[in-house]
C-alpha cells in the first residue's frame, strides 16, 4: 500500500558496474616441452618449412620449379603450365583442401591447427628462437619483469634481430614464388629491387613477425574463424585432447612414495604444468575449450610428470568422447575410425583427388578460342564464293614450340584461306591468327545444303607429327540473304 509521499520507500538502485568487452592480455610464457607430440610438431615444422623455403630454389627444364608468373598469367608447377582457363584446378584444390579439413577434424579434432597451421609453426620457430636467446619460461618471465638495463636491452635487440631475420627470409621466399628467386637475390643485394617486390616483402615479414613474435595464441583465439566452427565437425567418436577426470580427480599435491588412494586423491598432483605448456594459456582440466589448438603439449607435459610419479601415462590424452563414457581401449576407438561421416568424407575427396589427377594426367596442351569477326560480315569474295572471317587464339601450354594444322568441316567444300599452315606457336606462348573460310555456293550440293542463315561448322586444329594433341571447336559459319 502506497503511504504518503513523503514516507513512501525510494527502491535503492544498485551501483552500476561497467563491464568491459574487452580482456586485457596476459602474456604467456610456455614452458618448453618435450615427448612424442612435440617430435611430431617438430617433424611437421622441418617438413613444411622444407617445402616452403627449399620450393622456389629447384630448377625443372631450365626454369624455376613452381612460379606464379602473374604478369605473363602462367602458373609453372614442375612439368605443369596452368594458364587462366585451368582455374578449375585451383578450385578442385581448394575443395580437396576443404574435405581434407573436415576429414582430419572429424578424424582428431584440430590436427591442422596443432601441427601444421603456419600460426603455430611460425610460433613454434619464434618461441624457439626466444628459448635459446632469453631461456626457458621462469628467466623469461624475470627478464621481462627485471628494470631496463643494457645487458636486457642487448638480450632483447638480439631476439628480435634474429625474429626480423626469419621474418623477412618468408617474405622473401613468398615473393620468390611470383618472381625467380635468384633473380629476385641478387637484385635484392644491390638493391635494385623494385617498389612492389619490397613492398611484399616487408608486409609479409612484418605479419610473419607480427603474428608469431606478439600476436600468438591471439590469433587463434580471436582472429581465426576456424576456432568458431571447427566444434561442428566434431562427434562423440572425434579424437579429442582430453583430462580423464574419472582418473586425476581429486587432485592434489603429494610426495612420490605417498599412497595417493589412501589419501583419497586421484592421479593428478595439481603440478599445473598442462597450464604452463600451453601454447594459449588454458587449463585442459576444465575440459575442452575454443582456445584449445590440439597442439597436444600438455599430453607431453603431463606424461613427463606421470614418469616421475610411476604412474601410467595418459592422465592427459588423446580419446574420444564415446570412449570416455563406454570405456572403450585402443581398438575399439580404432574400429570406430570408419563411420559414416568420414566415410562420406573420405569417399568425396579420393574421388576428387582421382579426378584431379586423371585430368592432369590426360592434360592436352593445346588450348583453341575461336570467334568469328564480327566487324567483318559474310561476304561475297568472289563470285558463288562466300566467305567469313575469324580470329583464332592457339594456346601452346607445353614447354616446347610445336607447329598446328587447322582445317575445317561441316559444309561441303569448305576451305580455309589467309593464313600460312602450318602455324608455328612458341612454348609456352599463345597467338592470335585471323582466318578465312570460304564455301562456295554454286557447287550443286551445296546449293541443296547451304539456305541463308547460320550453319553449324567445326574447327579442327591439330599438333603436327603428335595427332593425340587435337581440339575440335564449334563454330557458325554465315550465308548472307
Ligand atoms: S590445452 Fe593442451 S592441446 Fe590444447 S592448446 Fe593447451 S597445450 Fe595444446
Ligand atoms: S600436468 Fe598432469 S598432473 Fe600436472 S596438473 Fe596437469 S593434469 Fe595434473
Amino acid at each position: 500500500m502506497n503511504g504518503p509521499a513523503h514516507l513512501r520507500t525510494v527502491p535503492i538502485e544498485p551501483a552500476a558496474e561497467e563491464v568491459s568487452l574487452y580482456e586485457i592480455r596476459k602474456k604467456i610464457y610456455p614452458r618448453a616441452v618435450h615427448g612424442v607430440f612435440a617430435r611430431w610438431r617438430w617433424a611437421l615444422v622441418f617438413a613444411t618449412q622444407a617445402v616452403y623455403f627449399g620450393l622456389p630454389w629447384l630448377y625443372w627444364n631450365g626454369r624455376q620449379a613452381v612460379l606464379f608468373d602473374i604478369a605473363a598469367r602462367r602458373f609453372y608447377i614442375f612439368g605443369w603450365v596452368f594458364w587462366p582457363q585451368d582455374v578449375i584446378y585451383l578450385t578442385v584444390l581448394l575443395i580437396v583442401a576443404a574435405f581434407s579439413l573436415f576429414l582430419f577434424t572429424a578424424l582428431a579434432g584440430r590436427l591442422w591447427c596443432g601441427y601444421a597451421c603456419p600460426q603455430t609453426v611460425y610460433t613454434e620457430l619464434f618461441l624457439w628462437i626466444e628459448r635459446k636467446i632469453e631461456g626457458d619460461r621462469l628467466a623469461r618471465i624475470r627478464l621481462d619483469a627485471a628494470p631496463l638495463s643494457l645487458e636486457k636491452f642487448a638480450i632483447k635487440a638480439l631476439k628480435h634481430t634474429a625474429w626480423c631475420t626469419v621474418a623477412l627470409w618468408t617474405g622473401y621466399t613468398f615473393v620468390g614464388y611470383f618472381t625467380p628467386i635468384r633473380d629476385l637475390g641478387v637484385r635484392a643485394i644491390t638493391w635494385q629491387l623494385g617498389a612492389w617486390e619490397s613492398f611484399w616483402i616487408v608486409f609479409y615479414g612484418f605479419a610473419t613477425y607480427g603474428n608469431a613474435g606478439w600476436m600468438r595464441e591471439q590469433v587463434c583465439k580471436y582472429m581465426c574463424p576456424y576456432a568458431r566452427f571447427q566444434s561442428v565437425m566434431f562427434d562423440r567418436d572425434t579424437l579429442v585432447i582430453t583430462y580423464d577426470r574419472n582418473r586425476g580427480e581429486p587432485r592434489g599435491s603429494r610426495s612420490k612414495s605417498a599412497n595417493a588412494r589412501a589419501q583419497g586423491l586421484g592421479d593428478c598432483v595439481d603440478c599445473n604444468i598442462c597450464v604452463q605448456v600451453c601454447p594459449t594459456g588454458i587449463d585442459i582440466r576444465e575440459g575442452l575449450q575454443y582456445e584449445c589448438i590440439g597442439c597436444a603439449a600438455c599430453i607431453d607435459g603431463c606424461d613427463q610428470v606421470m614418469d616421475k610419479m610411476g604412474y601410467p601415462r595418459g592422465l592427459i590424452r588423446y580419446t574420444t568422447e564415446n570412449a570416455l563414457a563406454q570405456g572403450l581401449d585402443a581398438r575399439g576407438i580404432r574400429r570406430r575410425v570408419f563411420r559414416p561421416r568420414t566415410l562420406v568424407y573420405g569417399v568425396i575427396l579420393l574421388a576428387l583427388i582421382a579426378a584431379a589427377a586423371g585430368s592432369l594426367a590426360s592434360k592436352n596442351p593445346l588450348k583453341v578460342d575461336i570467334l568469328r569477326d564480327r566487324g567483318a560480315l559474310a561476304r561475297e569474295a568472289a563470285p558463288g564464293l562466300i566467305e567469313n572471317v575469324y580470329r583464332v587464339q592457339l594456346m601452346n601450354t607445353d614447354e616446347k614450340p610445336r607447329q598446328f594444322s587447322i582445317a575445317a568441316t561441316g559444309l561441303p567444300g569448305i576451305v580455309i584461306a589467309g593464313v600460312e599452315q602450318p602455324v608455328a606457336v612458341d612454348a609456352a606462348s599463345t597467338k592470335l591468327v585471323t582466318l578465312r573460310l570460304q564455301v562456295p555456293i554454286e557447287a550443286q550440293a551445296a546449293r541443296e545444303a547451304l539456305q541463308p542463315g547460320s550453319h553449324a561448322i567445326e574447327f579442327v586444329v591439330e599438333a603436327v607429327g603428335d595427332n593425340k594433341v587435337v581440339r575440335h571447336e564449334k563454330s557458325s559459319f554465315l550465308i548472307p540473304r
